[in-house]
């Protein structure tokens, strides 16, 4: 199958670590010209696009969840690389807490970020895309959208929200063939969660409850994104991407491992 982005222009948010930085690395690897975001990045010679990286990418500082700072990034993006043809909207924050421990600001910045950085980037993308009258825009949801943990009601709440706004923006944007998908990753070691420095029943517990027991990598998610930008994606739109290996599937996956 062809999936050629090697013309492309992709904006990846939230790309200085986790699974944004490898989401930015394979659609480098695929040809295409990559512009990272993020509120920082490490010094130039390491991390996304580092001159010790096999892959040229740029490097923009943005905060998504600022309007005035979501547009100057954008036009700064589509000013040196003429057009803008897929946006990764992967920058996210995990904010935790119960009803009775979650403070209001925390709240209000996991909903800044989560769903207004979606919104603010999708804004300031919207107008290049329908110039070119073609584009991707990528949503990062979580299968916390459908399944929700205890203590992660304001994580939750944002990363629903993003499957709906999601929905709403491939109508809206479907007349000029932007297409809009959310994707569901499910748990993937990264700073944000710490899966990898858990004691290990703690890992156990979380693994027994995916179909596929072993932890997700970032590449399981780039190679859902990679797809989706390319043509072959061209009739998909409005849709949340499981890509959690079947932590949504059973109740009880680890009863096929005889756990
Ligand atoms: P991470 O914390 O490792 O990386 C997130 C990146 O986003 C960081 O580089 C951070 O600086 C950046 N960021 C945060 N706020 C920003 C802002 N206002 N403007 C610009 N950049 C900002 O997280 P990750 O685990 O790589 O997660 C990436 C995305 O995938 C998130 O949206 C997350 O909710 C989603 N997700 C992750 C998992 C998982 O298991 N790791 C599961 C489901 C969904």
């Amino acid at each position: 199958m062809e999936l050629d982005l090697g013309d492309r222009v992709v904006v990846v948010t939230g790309a200085a670590r986790g699974i944004g930085a490898v989401i930015a690395q394979r659609f480098a690897a695929e040809g295409a010209r990559v512009v990272a975001c993020d509120l920082e990045f490490p010094p130039a010679a390491d991390g996304v696009g580092g001159a010790g990286t096999e892959h040229s990418i740029d490097r923009v500082v943005c905060d998504v969840a600022d309007p005035g700072s979501a547009r100057a990034a954008v036009e700064e993006i589509a000013g040196r690389h003429g057009t803008i043809d897929v946006l990764v909207n992967n920058a996210g924050i995990n904010v935790e807490g119960t009803l009775e421990s979650l403070d209001w600001e925390r709240w209000k910045a996991c909903f800044d970020v989560n769903v207004g950085g979606v919104f603010l980037m999708s804004q300031a993308v919207a107008p290049v895309m329908k110039r070119a009258g073609r584009g991707r825009i990528l949503n990062a949801a979580s299968f916390a959208a459908i399944v929700p943990s205890v203590g992660s009601a304001a994580y939750a709440a944002s990363k629903s929200a993003v499957v709906q706004l999601t929905r709403v923006l491939a109508s809206e944007l479907g007349p000029w063939d932007i297409t809009v998908n959310a994707y569901a990753p499910g748990m993937v070691p990264t700073a944000m969660n710490g899966f990898a420095e858990m004691p290990a029943a703690a890992q156990d517990r979380l693994l027994d409850t995916l179909s596929l027991r072993r932890w997700e990598s970032p590449d399981d998610v780039a190679n859902l994104l990679i797809f989706l930008a390319s043509d072959q994606a061209a009739y998909i739109t409005g849709a949340l991407l499981d890509v959690s290996g079947g932590k949504l599937a059973t109740q009880i996956p680890a009863a096929a491992y005889g756990r």
